[in-house]
């Protein structure tokens, strides 16, 4: 079981729908794969549905053993979800003492070849429990001017969880997200990021497409949503790049 974290502690960057079309496409590929939603906001629960959990994450990193007890059928083939409920909020204050919580969860839960995360937008407890737990990371990039800027904070975390908690974390990639073609600024965006990172910049770019922001409305990932639509085509690929990717790691 491969456990991939997808962080950025900025907001808005694409970390969510990157969760759970990532998620969707290594589950329709069939792969067993499950989604943890480490957001209090639950973008990725409701994303796909399950508005209104009563219980979940945080029940489950009160009792690991028990983690099996708050998963839940996502609706999409292959494809489960431990969801976020608001109590997650509160989490933080325990998990600041405990940065293996959700490791030990998914300790408990051996049923699954992949184990995405959809991480919170901090470097807080939550976060770092995600950096913990996690064999590599995914950091969504947002095509606009600010991309890198606050990634060294990002960049200090991780190695500072790689000294203390997790020698093994790396940087699996990362994914330049909304991208507008249309504008020379996405374009010095994506040269600059790919000057920056080079060959850990993932191949496929997520293009701004309007049916991947449709799609969480009506519960449903891009792959069942609008299979033709560019952004499906574009985390399709990305999913077949992630994959490449996870099987030398
Ligand atoms: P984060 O989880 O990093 O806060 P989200 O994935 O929630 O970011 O994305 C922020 C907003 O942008 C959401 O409303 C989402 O639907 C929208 N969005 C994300 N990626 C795209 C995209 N490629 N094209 C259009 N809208 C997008
Ligand atoms: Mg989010």
């Amino acid at each position: 079981m491969k456990i991939l974290g997808i962080v950025n502690q900025k907001g808005g960057v694409g970390k969510t729908t990157t969760a759970i079309n990532l998620a969707a496409y290594l589950a329709a590929g069939g792969r067993r794969v499950l989604l943890v939603d480490m957001d209090p906001q639950g973008n990725a629960t409701s994303g796909l549905g399950l508005r209104g959990a009563e219980e979940g994450l945080y029940q489950a990193l009160t009792e690991p053993a028990q983690a099996a007890r708050y998963v839940q059928p996502s609706g999409q083939p292959n494809l489960d979800l431990l969801p976020a409920t608001p109590d997650l909020a509160g989490a933080g204050v325990e998990l600041a003492e405990d940065s293996g919580a959700l490791k030990e969860v998914l300790a408990a839960l051996n049923d699954y070849d992949l184990v995405v995360i959809d991480a919170p937008p901090s470097l807080g407890p939550l976060t770092i429990n995600v950096l913990a737990a996690a064999d590599a990371l995914i950091i969504p990039l947002q095509a606009e001017y600010y991309a890198l800027e606050g990634l060294a904070g990002l960049t200090e975390t991780v190695e500072r969880v790689r000294e203390a908690l997790n020698p093994s974390l790396r940087v699996l990639g990362v994914a330049i997200t909304m991208f507008d073609g249309r504008t020379n600024l996405a374009q010095e965006v994506e040269q600059s990021v790919r000057g920056h990172f080079g060959e850990l910049v993932f191949w496929s770019v997520v293009p701004r497409n309007v049916r991947l922001s449709e799609a969480p409305s009506f519960a449903k990932p891009i792959n069942a949503f609008a299979p033709l639509s560019s952004g499906a085509a574009a985390y399709k690929r990305l999913s077949e790049e992630v994959m490449q990717r996870v099987e030398k790691i």
